[in-house]
């Protein structure tokens, strides 16, 4: 199952540059979509909902900055971290200097080590649970890198999809999440899933984390879905 990696729209034109980058990508275990153009980027990332976009200055057409700053004047996708790949420092600064929105700058040749890195760091700001980060709310601890959950200092023991939506939750506490949303977050947007199913596991899940007693710390929003705190 693909749907608790974090999700990578790779933008780069030149095809060896880009199966490189999409090979290291996919071997630290990211779910990597490949774009050639930017227009193509534009059109896809709607569909993609990546976690994360690396993307290449130098593009045919419509240029990476031109690019960076029409995602980023989307409301969905202001959260969404963009690392721009250049290749030269002078690009770097001009980058910076129109304020074009990206989150880092990356300079061709780059230490595919030191951009994976980069890449890392992004996400422990947007989307700790994906690269093993220990999340806290309340009494709960969950542990992405060993898997491990525990309220009030007890094991709490969850089934595969219940600690993939505890995650989503605990990535940010009292955010509401539609049933949609979780299902394309939880289970992942190619796997057919009726909505109840999501009803199925949160139940699961609730009752796991109160079978020590304490108070349920998931919220139903009448109309909205469901929430953390
Ligand atoms: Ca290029």
């Amino acid at each position: 199952m693909t749907a608790a990696q974090p999700r990578v729209l790779l933008v780069e034109d030149e095809p060896a540059q880009r199966e490189i980058l999409a090979y290291n990508l996919e071997a630290e275990g990211f779910d990597v979509t490949r774009a050639a153009t930017g227009d193509e980027a534009l059109m896809m990332v709607d569909e993609v909902g990546p976690d994360l976009i690396l993307l290449d200055w130098m593009l045919p057409g419509v240029s990476g900055i031109e690019i960076c700053r029409r995602l980023k004047s989307r409301n969905a996708m202001r959260e969404v971290p963009i690392i721009m790949i250049s290749a030269r420092t002078e690009e770097v600064d001009r980058v910076r200097g129109l304020e074009t929105g990206a989150d880092d700058y990356v300079v061709k040749p780059y230490s595919v080590v030191e951009l994976m890195a980069r890449v890392r760091s992004q996400l422990r700001r947007t989307r700790p649970a994906t690269v093993g980060q220990r999340l806290e709310f309340e009494d709960i601890v969950l542990d992405a890198e060993t898997h491990k959950v525990t309220r009030s200092e007890r094991a709490i023991r969850l089934g595969p999809t219940e600690f993939r939506l505890l995650s989503t939750f605990m990535e940010k506490p009292g955010r509401v999440w539609s049933r949609e949303q979780l299902l394309d977050r939880v289970w992942g947007r190619d796997i057919y899933v009726d909505t109840r199913t999501v009803d199925v596991h949160i139940g699961r899940l609730r009752k796991s984390l109160c079978q020590y007693g304490g108070e349920d710390p998931v919220r139903t929003v009448r109309g909205a879905g469901y929430a953390l705190g």
